[in-house]
């Protein structure tokens, strides 16, 4: 064989580059898992018949493609929204469809924006791509800098709606204001929309250049089925399908997306549970004088507070405390902003209780030490 080097051979923009970190997803059993964000409750239970209508006695369904273009699925999600079919796109999972919003909306000479702190998997995708991203930090008591979006000279704008970590929500005039101030593409990243005072998929229709992304992974339970959806002008709908894989979502996972979407009265209970758990949980952080945001998303972003202290290796000890009693958390070190606090999943009651139990304890073991 001729002498060969792997790394001569990988594409420049990818050389250097490393890949996501999803939250830890352990083996085995028995953890209190509140580092992702999934949903607490299982999907509504037309979701698994729907699944088995589709496999039939003996799946021979899967021996056929399915719908190229998940046709029932982006229906329902017009349904859902309120927007006529042509305005909808699905994809496996939301993270899919950012990826083919990079696909096609950055480049070398069109870069990307967002705000900081915010999802990370955007630089991620921009560096794939050989795009430039400019991160615009928030302004004090996460305010949005509107002045540096708009002379950013970006041609897409990441904004996450409920934000990601933050869990902070903005309303439909902020994105209003965005959408007609910003002269690119405007990409709302609505993962956490279910569990925020509404939707502003909708806006669509009024706003060209708006894409609005939504998952099935945190509102409806789905997450291990992999379904997302963009809500845009059919013209851009029209520039996503030119990149995305020909037949992007099998059947099972448009049959269950669009069983859950169908199903608003499962989820108007399930949403307004955890809604209602995440408002226990901030009175429990009132309780001990924990600081944190008030989230309109399905966690809570907080601040461990020690003897008056804030700090990475406070916000540490307690993840780490927490991981020993199998209760997972989200911890982010390598990001300074951050790394002082922890991003908390709302889980079920028992959950919380137990979560709430083991900070209890965590405060009686420390202050015991000083
Ligand atoms: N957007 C944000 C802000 C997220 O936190 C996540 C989940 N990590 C996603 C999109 C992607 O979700 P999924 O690919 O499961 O649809």
């Amino acid at each position: 064989m001729k002498k060969f080097s792997l790394k001569k051979r990988i594409a420049g923009s990818v050389a250097g580059m490393s890949g996501y970190v999803p939250g830890e997803q352990p083996a085995g059993g028995n953890w209190i898992k509140l580092n992702t964000n999934e949903f607490p409750y299982p999907p509504s239970p037309k979701v698994a018949e729907a699944i088995l209508a589709e496999l039939g006695d003996d799946g021979a369904s899967l021996r056929l493609y399915p719908n190229p273009s998940s046709q029932n699925l982006r229906r329902q999600i017009g349904k859902y929204f309120g927007v006529p079919a042509e305005f909808a796109f699905a994809a496996n999972g939301s993270d899919d469809v950012l990826n083919l919003a990079v696909r096609a909306f950055a480049d070398a000479s069109l870069s990307i924006a967002t705000l900081d702190p915010s999802y990370s998997l955007y630089p991620v995708l921009a560096k794939m791509q050989g795009a430039k991203i400019l991160q615009i930090p928030f302004k004090r008591n996460m305010q949005i800098d509107f002045e540096r979006i708009f002379s950013s000279g970006a041609n897409i704008f990441f904004f996450t709606n409920p934000n990601a970590p933050t869990g902070v929500g903005f309303g439909a005039e902020t994105v209003e204001k965005i959408a007609s101030g910003f002269g690119g593409i405007v990409l709302v990243d609505e993962a956490y929309a279910p569990f925020a005072d509404c939707s502003c998929a909708p806006l669509a229709e009024k706003y060209e250049n708006l894409i609005v992304t939504g998952t099935a992974s945190k509102g409806w339970g789905l997450a291990g089925m992999r379904v997302g959806w963009a809500v845009a002008n059919p013209a851009i709908i029209e520039v996503l399908d030119r990149v995305r894989d020909s037949y992007n979502l099998d059947r099972l996972a448009q049959a269950a997306g669009a069983a859950a979407l169908a199903d608003a009265p499962y989820y108007a209970q399930t949403c307004a549970a955890v809604i209602s758990e995440r408002a226990d949980t901030e009175k429990f952080f009132d309780s001990v004088s924990w600081k944190y945001y008030k989230s309109s998303a399905n966690f809570i972003f907080f601040r461990p507070v020690l003897n008056g202290k804030t700090g990475a290796k406070i916000a540490k000890d307690l993840f780490e405390f927490m991981r020993s009693r199998k209760i997972l958390l989200r911890y982010f070190p390598n990001d300074k902003k951050i790394s002082d606090g922890i991003r908390l999943t709302i889980g079920t009651p028992k959950q919380m209780a137990s979560f709430k139990e083991a900070a209890l304890e965590w405060l009686r073991q420390k202050r015991e030490r000083i």
